[in-house]
């Protein structure tokens, strides 16, 4: 009963974050290379760091992973943008990283699905917002992140909008890219951790360090996808 309304709660924030256009089609997507920054892909397009952000529905300081995708906004597409202070992309759910076998690499930042808190989830924070977690996951996760980031001066959090939680039908759309050779190696759905609440996909290997470092004190480990650096598990403490 939990989950339905967790899964009504999530159609419900993706559906509103639709955008209202389809003019948003003609932005060019850019695939982020190493050391490039939302800054950099801005400047070499002519635009504002600012329009490029609001455009794609991320913060001015999100933190780009070179692989993923960012939508570059024509001068007119990005005064929109800024205009109406909407974002232009269409979430993409599948995008981005799987698990269990994820998706060859953290969830992309192409998929800007700003997910609205659900209720009876814990929370943590992202780039691109509060993402469900189980209640105790996420306890657990935001006192880890208080240490990293007081010890070791690093943030923590998913790479990606789907890189804590999943729904069903969620981790099914990243099954279905992968089987379509869209998407990277995904578990079937129904076999994810994410879709229990109890697993994160980091942003960078150096999140994953830390983790390595002070997870066993938080109930945080590597235990499912071994080739998968980015994919941690909540096992409880
Ligand atoms: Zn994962």
């Amino acid at each position: 009963m939990l989950r339905r309304a967790i899964v009504a709660s999530l159609a419900c924030s993706i559906g509103s974050a639709l955008p209202t256009g389809s003019a948003a089609l003609a932005a060019a997507p850019h695939t982020v290379l190493p050391a490039e920054t939302l800054w950099s892909i801005s400047v070499a397009n002519n635009l504002t760091t600012r329009t490029v952000a609001v455009y794609n529905g991320l913060p001015e300081q999100a933190q780009l992973l070179a692989g993923t995708t960012v939508y570059v906004p024509t001068v007119q597409e990005g005064a929109a943008a800024l205009a109406s202070g909407a974002p232009a992309v269409a979430p993409t759910p599948n995008v981005g990283a799987a698990d269990g076998a994820d998706t060859g690499g953290p969830v992309g930042v192409g998929s800007t699905a700003t997910i609205a808190p659900a209720p009876g989830m814990g929370h943590v924070p992202s780039p691109y917002g509060e993402l469900p977690l189980l209640p105790a996951a996420a306890d657990a996760w935001n006192a880890m992140r208080a240490e990293a980031l007081s010890v070791y001066g690093i943030d923590i959090f998913p790479g990606g909008p789907l890189s804590a939680y999943r729904t069903y039908e969620q981790q099914a759309q990243l099954y279905q890219a992968f089987l379509a050779g869209s998407g990277a190696p995904a578990n079937p759905p129904g076999t994810s951790s994410h879709e229990l609440g109890t697993a994160v996909d980091v942003g960078t290997p150096e999140m994953r360090r830390v983790i390595d470092q002070t997870g066993w004190k938080y109930g945080w480990s590597k235990v499912h996808g071994p080739d998968e650096w980015w994919h941690v598990d909540y096992v409880g403490r």
